[in-house]
């Protein structure tokens, strides 16, 4: 039996995963641990990530975590992220983000808008690196001046670009880009796509590169153009938080976080404390993340009648404000579980 380490932690976090676990548990035989972790929890054990959670994530196979609160700076003091130590610990570095409209158009704003937006069909898969890049975190300070490294590895570009292919092939995708700055930053970048090169020979799927800013701009003008894009971890950073409002923002938009022994699934928001407690924040990209989670355990079916229910949604506007709807957390994810059980 799969372990499922859920995670709910702060804010929406607290309101939306309840609903992911109610489409987990009516698709599939699942042992549930429950971790806690987050300001809460820092609150109540003077730690934001206990060890005993640490055990319980060992412990599972997969970990589907919501959201965390962090505290403000200076409040406490070596504070580490949660989801940033869980990353590390278990080397999850490919972060794999779909963007997809399930061709209802640009769901940019509100239902109501995008009828009237020009429809296009919008399915990318962003695979970012998870654990490079300048995110490493050496940065240096003098009178003079500060330094960030980029650290960009031949081994960490083999996997995370090896990774992006492999989905590719899976998952019936036409098409690899590499997004990169190799004509500035000649030797990191320089590096990645030599990589990107010379695993592209080994596959029979188109792939081709672009630069960075063009890509920034076309993402807007031309997003059908893309397919799957593999990139470093910063430019995915930027890259897949710009993507994600085409369609509509962070209520739709779901991760994974996947390593060689380990993945974990959360939704791409935070904990938004504006909206925690009033029971509306949306559980779609909490619940996409699940289907995530079924695509990885090889139950690719389940994952697609998740998204079959999310699209059915959707179309019919049973949303909530974020979209222009006006039902709460727990209908839309009532709504999602009565579909999936008419089609059981
Ligand atoms: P955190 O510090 O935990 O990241 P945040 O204030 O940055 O919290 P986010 O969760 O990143 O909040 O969200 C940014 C905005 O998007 C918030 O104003 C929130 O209301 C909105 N939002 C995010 N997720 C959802 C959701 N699932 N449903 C509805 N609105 C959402
Ligand atoms: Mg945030």
């Amino acid at each position: 039996m799969v372990k499922v380490c859920v995670i709910e932690g702060d804010g929406i976090g607290k309101e939306v995963v309840p609903e992911a676990v109610k489409i987990l548990n009516e698709l599939g035989d699942f042992e549930i641990i429950e971790g806690e972790a987050g300001l809460e929890c820092l609150k109540k054990y003077g730690n934001a990530l206990p060890e005993e959670t640490i055990e319980k994530a060992k412990e599972a196979d997969v970990i589907l975590f919501g959201a965390i609160t962090s505290p403000k700076p200076g409040e406490v003091k070596n504070y580490k992220s949660p989801i940033i130590t869980l990353r590390k610990l278990f080397d999850l570095y490919a972060n794999v983000r779909p963007i997809n409209n399930f061709g209802i158009g640009r769901l940019i704003g509100k239902i109501a808008d995008y009828e009237f937006l020009n429809i296009k069909n919008i399915d990318i898969v962003i695979i970012r690196e998870n654990t490079e890049d300048l995110y490493v975190g050496r940065e240096k300070l003098n009178d003079e001046m500060a330094i960030a490294e980029r650290v960009i590895t031949k081994k960490g570009s083999e996997r995370i670009i090896g990774f992006a292919f492999e989905y590719a092939v899976k998952n019936n995708r036409k098409k690899v880009s590499c997004i990169h700055k190799a004509n500035v930053l000649r030797v990191t970048d320089g590096l990645f796509l030599e990589v990107f090169n010379n695993i592209k020979k080994h596959y029979n799927i188109e792939a081709d590169d672009y630069l960075v800013d063009s890509t920034a701009m076309n993402l807007i003008k031309n997003p059908e153009k893309f397919d799957v894009i593999v990139t470093t971890n910063m430019f995915g950073d930027i890259l897949s938080d710009e993507a994600s409002a085409l369609i509509g923002g962070l209520g739709l938009s779901p991760s994974a976080n996947i390593g060689d022994s380990k993945a974990l699934f959360e939704p791409v928001h935070g904990s938004a404390p504006d909206i925690a407690g009033k029971k509306i924040a949306n559980p779609m990209a909490s619940i996409l993340s699940v289907a995530m989670l079924f695509d990885y355990i090889g139950e690719k079916e389940k994952g697609d009648l998740i998204r079959e229910a999310v699209k059915h949604c959707l179309i019919n506007k049973k949303v909530t404000p974020d979209l222009g709807g006006n039902l709460k957390t727990e209908d839309v994810g009532n709504e999602i579980l009565n579909y999936i059980r008419s089609k059981l």
